[in-house]
Formats: structure tokens, sequence, C-alpha cells
């Protein structure tokens, strides 16, 4: 029962910046029911499966390859929900990856509203591949509006539409609100947080902070500056600590806007930051810029390090008002 109280909780106030007042009893209704129906599907899940415990880190497993297959065919089906414009701008900007000040030149158009489309093109994007992946059809007109306003945090929308009341009486549009809702960084809505593991998760990094610097109104100098740094601090992680994450933020300091980025990793730490810090020395195979280089680059730079438990790097980049006459 604890648990239960304190993970509801927890979700509950994970979500109330994008609940409106009178939604918040009802989501914490529908939460508790749906970890009950979670937590005994686990129980029971663990008792059927308990023999696999003991296969630790298998090497090979066959059903990989059937999951991505699957996966590939839920995002096709959810795409494909989608109006051609949405899909448009999702494919140009993750797959193609174009950034959103080539595709506001591209559609004539602003950075900041690419990025607002962008944003409400992948809100649409989570519900339908929910929906793909319940493999039911919605029970009702009105959900597929009400789970798009839940997952876009459109508050008027959610009000105009009476989701409050919706979520109550329609179970399937309350089990896809909680998954919903499970993905959303608990952090302030203007942190962006990625996973970096791979090559790919590099390229994903840069793209994002590229996007930022756009949105913030850097110079093309500078958002090339703040990428190549990103860049470089993501491949350190991939190289030497294999997991981590970057969080990028908009900072503002005294009317100066800036972009910061932490990098964080549980790898092995560096034994000496001084040395670490020197020209020439790079951490991954001589090839980059290494630490220096992104210290150069950017305004701010901080870095500590703790052997054995890993390594965090604090990096910002303001924007300076353009030089001219005035
Ligand atoms: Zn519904």
């Amino acid at each position: 029962v604890d648990d239960v109280v304190q993970e509801t909780l927890a979700r509950v106030l994970a979500a109330r910046g994008r609940l409106n007042e009178d939604e918040l009893a009802p989501y914490a209704v529908v939460t508790a029911r749906n970890l009950m129906t979670t937590l005994w599907q686990t129980e029971d899940r663990r008792r059927r499966h308990n023999h696999r415990l003991i296969e630790v880190d298998a090497p090979v497993r066959p059903d990989e390859q059937v999951i991505a297959e699957e996966e590939r065919s839920l995002v096709n089906r959810a795409l494909a929900e989608l109006s051609p414009r949405d899909r448009e701008i999702l494919v140009a900007h993750e797959v193609e990856g174009a950034d959103t000040a080539a595709l506001a030149r591209r559609w004539n158009s602003t950075p900041a509203a690419v990025a607002a489309q962008l944003a409400r093109a992948r809100a649409k994007l989570r519900v339908e591949y929910l929906v793909a992946l319940e493999g039911a059809e919605l029970p009702t007109t009105q959900c597929r509006p009400i789970l798009r306003a839940l997952s876009a945090g459109d508050r008027r929308r959610q009000q105009e539409l009476d989701a409050r009341d919706h979520l109550l009486r329609c179970p399937f549009c309350a089990r896809l609100a909680e998954l919903l809702f499970e993905h959303r960084p608990a952090s302030r809505p203007s942190d962006k947080t990625v996973r970096v593991e791979g090559d790919a998760d590099v390229v994903a990094a840069r793209r994002l902070g590229r996007d930022l610097a756009s949105e913030l109104g850097f110079s093309a100098t500078d958002r090339t500056i703040i990428a190549t740094a990103i860049s470089e601090i993501a491949r350190n992680i991939v190289g030497f600590a294999e997991r981590g994450e970057l969080v990028m933020s908009v900072v503002e300091e005294s009317g100066e806007r800036g972009l910061r980025i932490v990098a964080r990793d549980a790898g092995p730490g560096i034994a000496d930051l001084q040395l670490a810090q020197q020209d020439g020395y790079s951490t991954y195979g001589g090839m980059g810029l290494g630490l220096p280089g992104c210290r150069r680059l950017m305004d701010e730079f901080d870095i500590t390090s703790e052997i054995g438990k890993g390594t965090t790097v604090t990096m910002t980049k303001w924007r300076r008002p353009r030089a001219g006459p005035s």
C-alpha cells in the first residue's frame, strides 16, 4: 500500500504542471488503479519467470530481431495516422537529420515555429504509437483528440474536451494516459535530456544542441561551435564510460541568455584532471579536440570527476548581443 501511495504521489506531482487542478484527483485515481494492475502483473511474471534470473547477461537473444521488426511496424502504423505535413516534418528532422533552422528556411518559417510544430507532431506520434501498441481500436471518437491534448500538455484543450470526465469513464484512455506520462522527465520542461550509449546518440545530441542554439538565436558560427563541443563530450562518454546522459537547458543571467550542457556518466572517472585538460591530451584515440578544445569553445567549462564513480562536465555558451552600430 505504501509503495502504491508513494508512487502515485510521485507521478501526480510529475504530471501536475500539465494538468488542470481539478484533473489531479481523477488522474491520481487512474494512476493508482493502473499501478495496482501493473504490480499484480509484475508479481505474476516474476513467479512464472523465476528461472530466467539465472541467465545473467545472456549474450544472444534471438527475440531481439523480432522485437526490432515489431517496433518498426508500430512506428510505421503510427506515422500513417498523422497528417502528411506532420509526417514530413518528423521524417525530415528525425530521419534526414535536418535541424530546425534548415527546416525553417525550407518552409519559409521561423525556427521557433518549426520547433512548435515538431513538438505537436511528436505529441500526436506518441499517442498513435501507444494506440498501435495496444492493438485495439479507440473505443470512442472523443478518445483521440483527448489523448492528443494530454500528450501535448495542452490544458486549454483538455478543459474544452472535458478530459477529466473522460479519463474516469474510459478505461482505455486511462491506461494510455498513464503510459503517456510515464516517460515524461520530471525536470523542467525546457530541459532536454539525451541518453548517450552509442554513435547514433552522439548524432542526436549534436542535432538537439544545434536546434536549441538556433531557437535561442545563436549565430551560425556559434551553433557549429556548440554542436562541436557537444559531440566531443558525447563521444568521450561513448568511448570511455559507455553510457551517460546530456542535459541541455536554456539559462538566463542578468538579461543574457545561454545554453548550458551538463554531461554525466557513470564511467571510470578521470585520474588526472589537470593532465586531461592540457592541450594535446585526448581521452580517446587522439582524434578530436578533447577537453581543452571544449574549454576553449565554450564560455564556461567545469569538470568534476571521481575515480570509479563517474565524471560530470558542465559547460555554457552565452548569446552575445550582436555587435554593430547602435
Ligand atoms: Zn477514451
